[in-house]
């Protein structure tokens, strides 16, 4: 079938019978990814948590409520990455064509002149870096609630029934492949790597009839081919950077090519965010501090201080969110943290101890030296890695001083690591004792895209004594300083099941970390008073 012809079909067609007729090209996701978490990015990551601990139904209505839908039935906001591949979509085959909608409207749109379907995932097989380490260490043996979700959308009877074309994508698709799911999940297509090249040419060939390989690995793009989004995204993400370059081993994000965007576009896809009624922007990027970065990682001060100020004072922006920071770049102009800092507290989201505060996520990932030479030679740049636990315990204590309160990814397992550098990074936690910090300890996993991807990953049955110590550490440190003195009871409850099972399960070794824990963390930073469902503000 030719395209120009198609098109012309359709839009006759569907004026006539817009439901049985469908659209030509539907996006959607699963309905946790198709949530912002009441406008929470950081207890996303507890999409990774056990599925069988709470019903579904419960979560959905009050953990992930599912992002609403306009009168048409399309979705109001949606994932960053599907916005983009959206907005190139409805570029060439025009906006009647393309839709966006949540699982709940799929019978909307799907219908039998439906070619094709994206999918965008993050995590379909909950086989990431947090859900392979909290499934596994929290248990009852089900999958992660992203993985379940994720099971659910791809069962969904509507594809029986039409048989569009399915094409999965996103950052978490190379789990299908590695987990053997594209036969069982009847996935016609899995892309891999970013689309914004490829995407238009993948839909167009189903369109046209023509066959599609099973797996696709994309082109890297090039700045200008990267589309702005035409419609707004869930937790007002607008991209500021992608890529990263300082070569961490097991880290994939660095595997893209490098880009800083230009102010103008970032602008427009704030307001574009503000406009449809998202409180929040939140700065995609894996390190605020790369936005237009000098040589060897040097920050620049005066593009960041800017780029924070333009964006926190557009109309309708209360809240700004980095998504993530590294923490060398703090130590090494703490004048620039001292400059952003009032902006980003301004528009802070949480609190903490009674104040408000800002928040961004941390990579610290480990106590040694050796490990950072040996995996991560540049995540100390501009500065020296063989000063990284000082660098880490000096940038914790500078953000905390300017009402900064970060959360910290730490990694165990990594391959070859040895009980001295265990050692070294619980000496690092204890140095950080009395921060406000929240720290994630997370086993080591070989994502596909990224250089250790043929290394053993970490799991349950490598955690030595000392790092079952180690978790424990880090879980009683966030107890200890985020779990407010009367709430949790129901945690607490939660906990005690924990701990008798474990026992029951892996004997009193395994009890032991979980029964320091005493009391279950209440999500770090709590979401301000008054902010429930702040996403809409009709609400
Ligand atoms: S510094 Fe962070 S984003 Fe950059 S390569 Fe290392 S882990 Fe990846």
């Amino acid at each position: 079938m030719q395209l120009s012809k198609f098109l012309k079909r359709n839009d006759s067609a569907r004026a006539n019978e817009p439901h049985n007729v469908g659209v030509p090209i539907v996006l959607t996701a699963s309905v946790i990814e198709m949530s912002d978490f009441n406008l929470n990015p950081f207890i996303a990551f507890t999409g990774g948590f056990p599925s069988k601990i709470v019903p579904m139904k419960i979560l959905r209505k009050y953990w992930y409520p599912i992002t609403p839908s306009n009168d048409d039935g399309s979705a109001v906001f949606a994932p960053y990455g599907l916005r983009k591949i959206e907005a190139e979509l409805i570029e060439e085959f025009g906006e009647e064509n393309v839709v966006t909608c949540t699982p709940h409207n799929l019978g909307k749109f799907v219908g039998r002149e439906t070619k094709a379907v994206g999918i965008s995932t993050m995590d379909p097989l909950g086989i990431g870096f947090v859900s392979r380490t909290y499934t596994s260490l929290v248990g009852f043996g089900s999958e992660p609630i992203a993985g379940a979700e994720f099971r659910n959308l791809m069962k969904c009877p509507i594809w029986k029934k039409y048989k569009p074309n399915i094409i999965v994508g996103g950052s978490g698709a190379w789990q299908i492949v590695k987990g053997g799911m594209q036969k069982e999940y009847g996935i016609d297509t899995v892309v891999m790597g970013e689309s914004d090249c490829d995407a238009v040419n993948i839909f167009k060939k189903v369109i046209n009839e023509e066959p599609l390989p099973k797996i696709i690995k994309t082109k890297k793009p090039m700045l200008e081919k990267i589309p702005m989004i035409k419609k707004p995204a869930l937790f007002g993400v607008v991209e500021i950077t992608r890529g990263c370059g300082k070569g961490c081993q097991f880290c994939s994000p660095t595997m893209r090519k490098f880009y800083s965007f230009p102010m103008e576009k970032i602008k427009k896809e704030a307001k574009l965010n503000a406009r449809a009624g998202s409180k929040m922007v939140t700065f995609q990027t894996d390190d605020i501090f790369l936005y237009k970065h000098r040589e060897r990682f040097v920050p620049n001060r005066e593009a960041i201080v800017k780029l924070v100020n333009t964006i926190g004072k557009i109309e309708g922006v209360e809240y700004l969110q980095p998504a993530h920071a590294a923490l060398s770049p703090v130590v090494y102009d703490t004048k620039m943290i001292e400059e952003i800092a009032p902006m980003l507290v301004e528009k802070g989201r949480w609190e903490c101890h009674g104040r408000k505060v800002a928040s961004v996520e941390v990579g610290i990932e480990t106590g040694s030296v050796r490990l950072m030479e040996k995996y991560m030679r540049g995540k100390a740049l501009p500065m020296d890695t063989k000063d990284w636990p000082e660098i880490v315990v000096q940038a914790v204590g500078i953000l905390n001083d300017n009402d900064i309160c970060p959360l910290a990814t730490l990694v165990v397992g990594l391959p070859e690591e040895r009980e001295e550098d265990t050692i070294a990074t619980m000496e690092l936690v204890d140095d950080l004792w009395g921060s406000e910090i929240f720290f994630v300890p997370l086993f080591f996993t070989s994502e596909e895209e990224c250089l250790l991807n043929n290394a053993r990953q970490a799991d349950l049955h490598q955690l030595t004594d000392l790092r079952w110590d180690f978790f424990a550490k880090c879980w009683s440190h966030n107890i200890k300083t985020w779990a407010p003195e009367d709430q949790g009871k129901i945690a607490v409850g939660s906990m005690l099941l924990y701990m008798l099972y474990y026992r029951w399960k892996h004997g009193a070794k395994v009890a032991r970390p979980i029964m320091r824990l005493a009391d279950f963390p209440k999500p770090l930073l709590m979401a301000r008073s008054g902010t429930q469902n702040p996403h809409h503000k009709s609400a």
